[in-house]
């Protein structure tokens, strides 16, 4: 794909502008696939088998034309919009750049959604003994008396919540990072009429602690033998949601493009 095809595939009404700004990149359970420009660029050039495999040579190397193209594009901007590329002092925004960057890898929600993400790794390390078998299924046996529970159905519905802990894993962090980062760049614009990119990334995140919070009950409700240490990643996931909350109280009213309706009432 070129410049020119690009530029062609981004007119198509049917896509939702920035819309994969503020997703999960859960793209296999998205409902917006045929709204979303990115998907439709990782469609066209990788094909569906390719499209989700990230260590993919194609998808490396698509991302390095992908950058060529968006530099190539902004520089064209750039150059009608007479706005000067090179004006910015460098050396001055490397170093606000930096301190931004330890600022935020020292807030509170970001250690507490990193630590999250070790205390996911630790807890599915220790719990070896429940994929008892070979193909990773659930050892049920292990969990308390089934009663006339459905193995099979509880298999999928642990597989399922799993999917979800371990997608959301990292992402939380990921995201809670772009938001502190971007809210401190904010504080040096005057953005008040725009709804802030930071909310935006805080509501993903924000989401995404509540769906892992489901998830882990889901997980908890079929391994009450582990109740102790699912509780504790429970309390200290609930923590992280409330802390992030209060960090941007106005995440959760950002309207996500395509995601989230907008209240004509309000
Ligand atoms: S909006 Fe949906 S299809 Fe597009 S990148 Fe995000 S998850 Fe994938």
């Amino acid at each position: 794909m070129d410049k020119e095809d690009l530029k062609r595939l981004a007119e198509n009404p049917e896509f939702i502008q920035s819309i994969y700004n503020y997703c999960d990149r859960w793209c296999e359970r998205c409902p917006f696939t045929s709204h979303c420009l990115n998907f439709a660029m990782d469609s066209e050039e990788l094909g569906d088998q390719e499209t989700h495999d990230i260590n993919n040579e194609a998808f490396w190397q698509r991302l390095t034309e992908t950058f060529q193209m968006t530099l190539e594009l902004l520089h064209e901007a750039a150059e009608e919009e007479g706005i000067d590329l090179e004006s910015i002092d460098a050396k001055e925004f490397e170093e606000q750049d930096r301190l931004n960057k330890e600022l935020a890898k020292n807030h509170q929600c970001s250690r507490a959604a990193k630590l999250y993400s070790e205390m996911v790794d630790d807890w599915f390390d220790s719990a070896k003994d429940i994929f008892g078998h070979e193909d990773d299924e659930p050892d049920l046996e292990m969990s308390a008396d089934m009663g006339d529970i459905d193995p099979a159905e509880e298999i999928s519905d642990f597989g399922e919540a799993v999917e979800v802990v371990r997608w959301y894993q990292h992402l939380i962090y990921v995201k809670l990072m772009r938001a502190i980062r971007g809210e401190l760049d904010e504080r040096l614009e005057i953005l008040d009429e725009f709804p802030k990119d930071s909310d935006g990334s805080a509501k993903v995140a924000l989401i995404a602690l509540d769906r892992s919070i489901a998830a882990w009950g889901e997980i908890r409700n079929l391994f009450p033998h582990r109740d102790n240490d699912i509780l504790d990643i429970l309390v200290h996931l609930e923590q992280l949601r409330r802390n992030a909350e209060k960090a941007f109280p106005e995440a959760r009213a950002f309207i996500r493009p395509g995601f989230d309706k907008i209240d004509l009432n309000s």
